[in-house]
């Protein structure tokens, strides 16, 4: 199958944090993403790795790279990243887990994400305050 990728405008990526902010502030993003966290948490936690992330943690993460994939920052986010995977010993915890879009995501098992980008999230999560 040829899906056609959406290219995302940065007028629409903006268009996209608003909205998610107005979702924030009235409460609907937390309960989204408590399901989406808590579901992350059982995984972890069934492999016996650390399973620590709050739900505050994760939209601090995800508000600061303003709703967008922290790799490529050109798509909204669409999933949790473990940046070491939970196979590789990773944890779901906030100093190792970012928004990233699907392709991003793919590229990162595949090894052809850009160093700029991996340096870049991993310098975010060294300074991830973890509580
Ligand atoms: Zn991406």
């Amino acid at each position: 199958m040829n899906r056609k990728r959406t290219t995302w405008t940065e007028e629409s990526l903006n268009a996209c944090e608003k909205i998610n902010e107005s979702f924030a502030r009235a409460g609907i993003l937390q309960q989204v993403e408590y399901e989406r966290i808590a579901n992350h948490l059982y995984r972890a936690k069934k492999l016996d790795r650390p399973a620590t992330l709050t739900v505050s943690q994760w939209l601090s993460t995800v508000r600061y790279f303003r709703y967008r994939c922290a790799y490529c920052l050109k798509q909204p986010y669409g999933i949790v990243e473990h940046f070491v995977s939970l196979s590789a010993g990773g944890g779901t915890t906030a100093d190792n887990c970012v928004p990233a879009c699907q392709s991003c995501n793919v590229r990162k098992t595949q090894g052809t994400l850009s160093a700029e980008a991996l340096h870049r999230v991993q310098a975010y999560l060294e300074g991830a305050v973890v509580v």
